[in-house]
């Protein structure tokens, strides 16, 4: 399993570099990133958060009894649509929090297999959340930027405690929301 970058890494705050298409080497990385994945119960991982600054996110927000992860590279958001709606997001990076985020329920995104091969999909529901969410780290976004300034208060002091109760990746359990 590899390491995971936890914030405030000042790392997750940098624009990850494209990947180079086809590019052997991503095969291997995004398999770790897959099985770090699975190890800490994400339904997506972005190749930040294991501190390398490329272009790369592996989801699977499929059932849990299954494994069917979708790895993409260079992932570029076409468009997002819909009434914004909030919901409450984890992040392996965030360990022992959860957020609420407002985003459009639809996402169009562009991306490549390993193969090298284009692919354009639309989601929404849980994937439509989730590839908006990891692409927002490989623009430098947490939790913390894509929140509401007055979640944004709440979260960091939730986190800031989770942090002194010694979360780790993977937990989401502790939830601050009624104290704040
Ligand atoms: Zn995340």
């Amino acid at each position: 399993m590899l390491k995971i970058i936890t914030s405030p890494d000042p790392l997750l705050n940098q624009v990850s570099e494209p990947c180079q298409i086809g590019d052997k080497s991503l095969k291997k990385l995004a398999k770790q990133m897959e099985r770090t994945m699975y190890a800490t119960d994400g339904v997506g991982i972005a190749a930040p958060q294991v501190g390398v600054l490329k272009r790369l996110i592996v989801v699977d927000c499929g059932p849990e009894d299954e494994r069917n992860p979708m790895h993409m590279v260079n992932p570029e958001i076409l468009d997002t649509w819909g009434d914004p709606e909030e919901a409450e997001e984890g992040c392996l990076s965030c360990p022992g929090i959860q957020v609420v985020i407002s985003r459009k329920p639809w996402a169009r995104v562009k991306y490549y297999d390993l193969k090298g091969e284009e692919w354009v999909i639309e989601s929404d529901g849980l994937l439509g959340r989730c590839l908006q969410h990891e692409i927002d780290h490989l623009d430098g976004k947490t939790l913390f930027e894509s929140a509401s300034p007055r979640e944004r208060i709440r979260a960091l002091k939730a986190y800031e405690e989770a942090r002194r109760a010694g979360a780790k990746p993977g937990e989401v359990s502790i939830d601050h929301r009624g104290r704040a």
